[in-house]
């Protein structure tokens, strides 16, 4: 491994860490169109994900709350930032390359670039399997969310 990976970890530990700190977007929604609640028990990571829809349905807005691991946090906090605004199929679309991107898998949507590269930073999971349902635990959740599921999903 030279030093340009080492260096790209280095920045990538540095986004989690500052997101895991400072959680963007964290709060509890009033008038949420949905909403749902996550948890993962392996890790103690649990989380809610409120999401406002338009009648384009369009994420107008999205928050989430909870306690949990960096990485969940941070997962949590980089979802918000890069979902508002988009459509419901771009959220969906999103979730399914985030999720492919930290098992090591190869996308099978075709997530916008600049989106996918600012997820790259959750793409160290994929070498530590218990620790991947912490980066995608509110990725499950908004999924849930907006399939208008209310039951808490678990990730086993
Ligand atoms: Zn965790």
């Amino acid at each position: 491994m030279g030093t340009d990976a080492a260096e790209l970890r280095d920045l990538y530990q540095e986004v989690i860490l500052d997101h895991g700190r400072h959680p963007r977007n964290r709060r509890a929604m009033e008038g949420a169109s949905v909403s749902a609640h996550g948890d993962n028990p392996m890790c103690g990571d649990r989380v809610t994900v409120f999401l406002r829809l338009d009648e384009e349905q369009t994420v107008a807005d999205i928050s989430f709350d909870g306690r949990g691991c960096a990485i969940s946090m941070a997962s949590a906090s980089l979802m918000t930032e890069l979902l508002k605004g988009k459509t419901r199929d771009e959220a969906e679309a999103l979730s399914h390359d985030l999720r492919a991107l930290c098992t090591g898998a190869e996308p099978p949507h075709d997530a916008p670039a600049d989106a996918m590269e600012r997820l790259a930073v959750l793409s160290g999971v994929k070498d530590f399997p218990s620790r991947v349902k912490c980066a995608t635990l509110a990725w499950h959740t908004m999924d849930a969310a907006l399939a208008g599921q209310t039951d808490t999903v678990t990730t086993e």
